[in-house]
């Protein structure tokens, strides 16, 4: 912790200025139609931070009309792969040079470490643009090998108008991570952040202006997910949705989608995500990523590895071990965890409904901290497949230990749920890794790791996970389309 309480206090003498508080739509900052406001609040004191322009229906209508018009007529998809990717470069330098600024901003509104955000989350997001620029101009169909006297090819032409609904839990990173791709490919968009976390993504759009961005092909509606959020998933000019957040949410958002338009959808949703740590597991490197895996962002993170199965003969030195070091992990710094009452009040029952079904409570399980909505890192031993705590996302610092015996009972227990977002193995045999990695049913594999991301590795979900990928080749592919352009060939000396 040493080195971001060192950001911290460096922090301290950086609030930064709140200068974007309005929606951004056809490249300009405006008041919504409604003139309504909405406050976000610091997450470390509960003080207002600004009063945010509050987008509804008409305001998502109107940045609905400058994305299409900016796709049907504008520049930015008409224009060569390299005249987008020179735009993107030039965006990802400008976030470079404000990642202090972003950092800070994103730190009084979503809570995080300073440090982290100025030195790892914010350049990340830069790369990320970086990534997909070098894709803009690498962009191309294929030559098809016709059966019949035609020749045919392909195109990969952008989808179209894309809205993007994305979370509060990491609010950059999901930002960059979905406009990135969809710029790349030529899209024009509007996005929507949470309603707890606005800011950010006003900032990045001003600065995309600045990198030469052309106005209407991005938007931002800051607001409420059953208005503005709504509008936007049954909009009739929206081509594609893409979404992260809560399974209950995504499934919302398909339906809208099913009523209007039938406009495509990629769905990145909750998890349950299990470690699977075999005897043969260095106890000090698996104790190690199961806390890390289960508290990293106070557990609110998708991929959060809730569900720790330990073979028998690892499993005492485990609980052991966990014991000890869930004790060092630093919960209640101001400046580290996103604070939320209604997610905290939902964490502490999930607490009780784990004592009542007669798990275990090795560690933690109370509130901490003096200030604000802390929560001890809970680590809950003798859990059943069946129990509460085993089976819903939490989004919050608990850990279920369960025991098993065989490779093919971790692998049968691991895949007994309806999330499939991401699975940790620790073995040092090889063939238990790809064994067990070939037979979980999630769309990412940690194989002695965890958190292991990576802007080249695809991410989503299997089962009520989600579908469709961010991140990698894929991620550019979710706002492509293929288009087959056939014509009959003559005299040819072969087909
Ligand atoms: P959420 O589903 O409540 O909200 C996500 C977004 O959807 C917000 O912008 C919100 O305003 C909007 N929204 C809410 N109701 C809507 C509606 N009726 N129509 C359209 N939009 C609406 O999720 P959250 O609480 O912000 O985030 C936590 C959830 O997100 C967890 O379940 C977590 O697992 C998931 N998540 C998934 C990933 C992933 O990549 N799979 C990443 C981060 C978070």
């Amino acid at each position: 912790m040493g080195a971001e309480t060192n950001g911290n206090l460096e922090f301290l003498s950086k609030i930064p200025e709140i200068k974007f508080t309005k929606l951004f739509i056809n490249g300009e900052f405006v008041d919504s139609v409604s003139g309504k406001t909405f406050e976000t609040i610091d997450p470390r004191t509960g003080e207002v931070i600004a009063g945010v322009a509050e987008g509804d229906k008409e305001d998502v209508d109107l940045a609905v009309k400058a994305a299409r018009h900016a796709f049907d007529h504008g520049p930015w998809p008409r224009l060569p792969g390299t005249a987008r990717r020179k735009i993107l470069l030039k965006f990802a330098d400008l976030i470079d040079e404000h990642a202090e600024e972003l950092a800070a901003l994103e730190s009084i509104d979503a809570g995080k470490l300073f440090g982290w955000g100025k030195a790892v989350e914010i350049p990340g997001t830069a790369e990320n643009v970086r990534y997909y620029a070098g894709a803009a101009d690498k962009i191309h169909g294929e030559t098809l090998k016709m059966s019949s006297a035609h020749q045919g090819y392909t195109l990969r032409e952008p989808i179209g108008v894309v809205g993007h609904i994305i979370p509060w839990n990491f609010p950059s990173t999901m930002f960059l991570l979905k406009v990135s791709p969809a710029l790349a490919a030529g899209c024009t968009m509007v996005v929507k952040p949470a309603e707890q976390t606005p800011l950010n993504a006003l900032y990045f759009a001003h600065l995309a202006k600045l990198a030469g961005i052309p106005d209407g092909v991005l938007n931002v509606i800051t607001g409420y997910g059953t208005t503005a959020g709504a509008a936007i998933s049954s909009h009739m000019d929206i081509d594609k949705i893409s979404f992260t957040g809560s399974t209950e949410v995504g499934r919302l958002i398909l339906q809208a989608a099913a009523t209007s338009n039938l406009k495509a959808v990629t769905l990145e949703l909750g998890g349950k995500s299990p470690l699977i740590i075999f005897d043969d597991a260095d106890v000090d490197q698996a104790a190690e990523l199961a806390l890390l895996g289960n508290l990293f962002n106070k557990g609110e993170i998708c991929v959060a590895a809730s569900r720790v199965f330990v073979q028998e003969g690892i499993y005492d030195q485990l609980v052991k071990k966990l014991a000890e070091k869930a004790k060092t992990w630093t919960v209640g710094d101001p400046f580290d965890p996103k604070v939320d009452k209604e997610q905290y009040d939902k964490v502490l029952s999930y607490i009780e409904h784990g004592k009542r079904e007669g798990a275990t409570l090795l560690t933690g399980g109370k509130p901490c901290g003096a200030k604000g909505y802390f929560i001890e890192p809970t680590v809950f031993t003798d859990v059943k497949d069946n129990m509460m705590i085993a089976k819903d996302e939490i989004f919050g610092p608990v850990m279920s230990l369960m025991k098993f015996k065989t490779v093919e009972e971790a692998i049968q227990r691991a895949n007994a749920t309806r999330y499939g977002l991401a699975a940790g193995v620790l073995t040092k045999d090889i063939n238990v890794a790809n064994t067990v990695s070939r037979s979980i049913r999630a769309g990412t594999i940690w194989i002695n790791t965890y958190f292991a991301f990576d802007k080249d590795a695809p991410f989503g979900g299997y089962k009520m996970s989600g579908f469709g990928r961010d991140l990698g080749a894929q991620g550019l592919e979710q706002y492509l389309q293929v288009k087959s352009v056939v014509t009959p060939i003559y005299n040819s000396p072969w087909l």
